[in-house]
């Protein structure tokens, strides 16, 4: 639980767009809602569900003069409960309709068919990083953590990389996966604004989270890949300020992306050195990364250990072999 108290008042941060700080029962502290007066009355997210969350989103909107009945779309940045949770509550009083990206629908759907995917998706991919079996039962908790803080909801309309926003001309959509399979951004060239998300957060690095595919046969995605391009796509723009869904806004984004890129690599190197001491497996590599964290956060530090196993992959830097369903990684 998070002891900070979220701002009641909603804060105009740019020409039309007004921030509303929500409390979570999560780690990372309050989420960032944005709300566009544009031609359309549009929610960029949602925050969590939870009665604390709903009461601060109405006290929000208030300040600025707005009712829940009058939000008429809802954006999704991505399918994280802090982002989507309370979309469903929303809906239910206003009738909004939810633009997000494909990737969110199994997810925010709940997809009963895709969500036994996942599991087993994990669970195989688990088995495979070496994990011991008493360790296996934090699969579960992604569901229950979905069924706790979110409800089922739909998405009716899909937003595409460079598309323009319906409703809100002059903001277009840039898809920055990596942090989540479905995380998209929204940029307006005018002014140089972009809603971020968890794609770029000035206190905390984004963690590339290992999903599964959506295609059941096809191969993990390469979260980490996919989370430096994208922010390598960020750092060729110009951006005058980023709107992130933690945290203060961003200014100076390139020097903020190529900190994040610098240090991300040089987790690389830490994990190329532990490799030369002899092969390992994910699970030990994540216990020997992370130490304090790895038992407590698994899903977040075996992401981050994976990732880095990938881009050495891809760089011919290190070689896999599979014994007894386990693979074990050397240099
Ligand atoms: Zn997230
Ligand atoms: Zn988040």
């Amino acid at each position: 639980m998070t002891t900070e108290r979220p701002n009641r008042q909603a804060a105009e941060v740019a020409k039309g767009v007004y921030l509303l700080e929500i409390p979570t029962p999560f780690s990372v502290g309050p989420v960032n809602l944005y709300v566009i007066k544009g031609e359309r009355l549009t929610l960029v997210d949602t925050g969590p569900l939870t009665d604390e969350a709903w009461e601060t989103f109405v006290a929000g909107l208030k300040s600025i003069g707005i009712r829940p009945e009058e939000i008429e779309q809802i954006v999704l940045t991505h399918h994280h409960v802090d982002h989507c949770g309370q979309l469903e509550r929303i809906r239910r009083v206003s009738g909004a309709s939810t633009l997000a990206h494909p990737l969110a629908i199994p997810y925010v759907e709940m997809d009963e068919d895709f969500l036994s995917f996942h599991d087993r998706f994990f669970y195989d991919l688990y088995k495979e990083s070496g994990v011991p079996n008493d360790k296996l039962i934090i699969i579960q908790k992604y569901q229950k953590l979905m069924m706790t803080f979110s409800e089922r909801s739909r998405i009716d309309a899909p937003l595409k990389h460079e598309q323009t926003v319906p409703g809100l001309p002059g903001w277009r959509v840039l898809y920055t996966p990596g942090h989540s399979q479905s995380h998209l951004s929204l940029y307006r060239a005018e002014d140089r604004v972009m809603i971020a998300g968890d794609h770029i957060i000035k206190r905390i690095s984004s963690n590339a989270f290992i999903e599964p595919p959506r295609d059941q046969s096809a191969a993990r995605p390469l979260t980490l890949v996919q989370y430096r391009t994208a922010l390598q796509m960020c750092a060729d723009m110009e951006i005058d300020l980023a709107l992130s869904g933690h945290g203060e806004p961003v200014v100076g984004h390139r020097e903020l992306i190529l900190q994040r890129l610098q240090r991300n690599w040089e987790r690389t190197d830490m994990l190329r050195h532990l490799l030369a001491e002899g092969e390992k497996t994910a699970y030990e590599l994540t216990a020997m990364l992370f130490p304090i964290l790895y038992e407590k956060e698994l899903p977040l530090t075996l992401s981050e250990t994976l990732g880095h196993i990938d881009l050495l992959t891809i760089l011919h830097q290190v070689e896999c072999r599979k014994k007894e369903g386990v693979l074990y990684y050397s240099l």
